[in-house]
């Protein structure tokens, strides 16, 4: 399995592509960022099997439906979210960056594909509080938290469907299976990637 890192701009969310099985694009940003991000995945590989989002946030949702018409691929996102995302409600915070969301021709419930990620390698652990839909994936000795936990902090919890108490449980999870299954590096839905040893998620935890 390999993975890419394709930065963000702004406040756009990091998208990440993963090669193995299936070619898979977690996270796909905003529409504004569609033909670069094309441009850099075209560089890489030419056909993708499948978009999962962390969660229904526009940031990271907002481009789902061009990256599905144009691979014509599914997008998956946990079950609890699907609705938010087909009918673009308030729980996906267009509004905050002035947009309005375009749904994705195509939405998949994680429950009906969790077991063929599993046989790719890919583990989904569900990390609600920022969104009560949030999740967080395994992918060999990487973890992709989404906006759950960055290098330097943890995702917000004061947004629709947040909870702090249970965010700080996802984090406690993660930091389990940080250890439990040797993580080497985070990699987070914005700003640069995080090397376990140095991630003290008690410290964040003592700040929230
Ligand atoms: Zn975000
Ligand atoms: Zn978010």
């Amino acid at each position: 399995m390999r993975i890419y890192k394709i930065e963000g701009r702004g406040y756009e969310c990091n998208k990440y592509l993963i090669l193995g099985r299936k070619n898979i694009l977690v996270d796909p940003g905003m529409p504004e960022g569609f033909l670069p991000t094309l441009e850099r995945i075209e560089g890489i590989v030419k056909d993708l099997d499948l978009i999962i989002n962390t969660h229904c946030h526009y940031d990271h949702t907002g481009g789902d439906y061009l990256f599905q018409e144009h691979f014509n691929a599914p997008v998956v996102i946990h079950d609890l979210e699907v609705e938010a995302l087909r009918r673009g409600s308030d729980v996906t915070l267009a509004s905050l960056f002035h947009s309005k969301m375009v749904p994705p021709g195509e939405v998949v419930p994680l429950g009906e594909v969790v077991e063929e990620l599993r046989r790719c390698g890919i583990e989904v652990v569900e990390t609600p509080g920022h969104t009560r839909g949030s999740i967080s994936l395994i992918c060999g000795d990487y973890l992709i938290t989404g906006d759950t936990l960055f290098a330097h902090g943890v995702g917000r919890w004061d947004f629709p469907t947040g909870d702090l108490e249970t965010l700080k449980s996802s984090l406690l999870k993660l930091q389990r299976v940080i250890q439990e299954r040797g993580i080497s590096e985070i990699l987070p839905g914005h700003g640069e990637n995080a090397p376990t040893h140095t991630l003290d998620i008690e410290s964040l935890l003592l700040e929230l």
